[in-house]
């Protein structure tokens, strides 16, 4: 057998509106973002680059990226030039199973970019799979899970509204809950009594700012709600004030974790260090694929943390969440929050991922066992595909 090699890449854009009950709801909050962020553009759906790598033998590898401009400072197009103009010079050619190699030659010479790396290294990993005939997850350590628990997640609105909607995913069968908060004191108080008396004391709560306050605030903030019993608090100061962080967990018993100002392992590193968060969160662009997820997880664990996987993606990066969650379960310690699937009008996979009473199964089948819908890729499309050779 010939080795594999990766001989070209295809890129393409899209947008894929929110379901139409999650525009209603989101118009129905304060900034109609159903969290604190101040961005002043309204948010409708999500922005995803989706990547394919062919290698010499026509097997495709495929990824997805996520992005949200207020959150990660890079658009699709930013994705699409740093891999056209310059990361495909250093995964043209190579074999996709050497992916330390890849990653290597990446950051040597290509700084930052963690989220055009990190789709590169996503879709690295279904081509290993599909080329091998294996679940990517056989590629992270194996499987310690054949399902895994979520986290509902609820939007910055009225209470009543939020208590609502807390319900109906209890009744659905979640058994872990993150609220948004970040209006007031006073507010951020009554919508964490009204969602602890819906749930009862036998539920996990956490809660995410999404920057809300500074530093002293977020302390007395923070302090006003541990009676209700919360598993982390997510963001409460701007996003690179690491310093700010440090000053709030240093007085607050709630272990805090970084979202929005979190992109590198480095960073992730500094800020344990700094003793400025107590869980770190993962999505699949940050810190960079599944590489550098595996290197964060681990160290987390070596830490004594807790690990939240997090995003809201398509079918693709839904399914490599899954795998990821699947290899690295014993050492999570939380409910992974994967809510793509509740608000994006299309997932763009042909079979749909399998979720139930709280719980997702884990695909099976090649990679990440799940299959690109091209007519899906097509209508959703906000540019066409380019392809890129050597
Ligand atoms: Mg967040």
């Amino acid at each position: 057998m010939t080795e594999a090699r990766i001989k070209s890449i295809e890129l393409t854009p899209i947008h894929v509106p929110f379901k139409e009950y999650v525009k209603k709801a989101l118009l129905e909050t304060e900034g109609g973002l159903g969290m604190a962020i101040p961005s002043e553009e309204e948010w409708l759906g999500g922005d995803f680059v989706i990547c394919k790598l062919i290698s010499n033998d026509g097997t495709i590898g495929i990824g997805e990226s996520f992005v949200w401009l207020p959150e990660t400072g890079v658009s699709p197009a930013q994705i699409i030039d740093a891999i056209k103009n310059a990361l495909s010079g250093y995964v043209l050619g190579e074999n996709p199973f050497n992916i330390e190699k890849i990653i290597k030659r990446m950051d040597n010479n290509v700084s930052r970019s963690e989220v055009a790396k990190g789709l590169i290294d996503i879709a690295c990993y279904d081509l290993m799979g599909k080329i091998a005939n294996k679940p990517a997850y056989e590629f992270m350590g194996g499987k310690c899970a054949d399902e895994i628990p979520l986290c509902a997640l609820i939007p910055l609105a009225d209470p009543m509204l939020m208590r609502g909607l807390t319900k109906s995913y209890l009744k659905k069968g979640f058994k872990t809950f993150r609220i948004k908060l970040g209006r007031s004191i006073p507010e951020d108080i009554e919508i964490t009594e009204t969602i602890r008396k819906a749930i009862g004391d036998d539920v996990r709560l956490r809660v995410d700012y999404n920057q809300a306050y500074d530093p002293n605030i977020a302390v007395r903030a923070i302090k006003a709600i541990e009676p209700f019993g919360i598993d982390f608090a997510e963001q409460p100061v701007d996003k690179d004030d690491y310093i700010g962080m440090q000053y709030v967990q240093k007085r607050v018993d709630t272990p805090l974790m970084s979202h929005e100002g979190c992109f590198s392992l480095r960073d992730i590193i500094t800020l344990v260090e700094l003793g400025a968060i107590g869980v770190v969160g993962i999505n699949s662009e940050r810190p960079g694929g599944t590489t550098n997820a595996i290197k964060a997880i681990n160290y987390a664990e070596m830490k004594g943390m807790g690990v939240v996987l997090h995003n809201q993606p398509l079918g693709i990066a839904s399914a490599w969440q899954i795998h990821l969650a699947a290899a690295k379960f014993h050492s999570l310690g939380h409910a992974m929050e994967l809510f793509g699937d509740e608000m994006m009008e299309d997932d763009l996979i042909k079979t749909p991922l399998n979720y139930k009473g709280g719980m997702i199964q884990v695909p099976e089948g090649s990679g990440w066992g799940v299959e690109l819908d091209e007519e899906a890729l097509e209508k959703y499309a906000t540019e066409p595909t380019i392809s890129i050779k050597k």
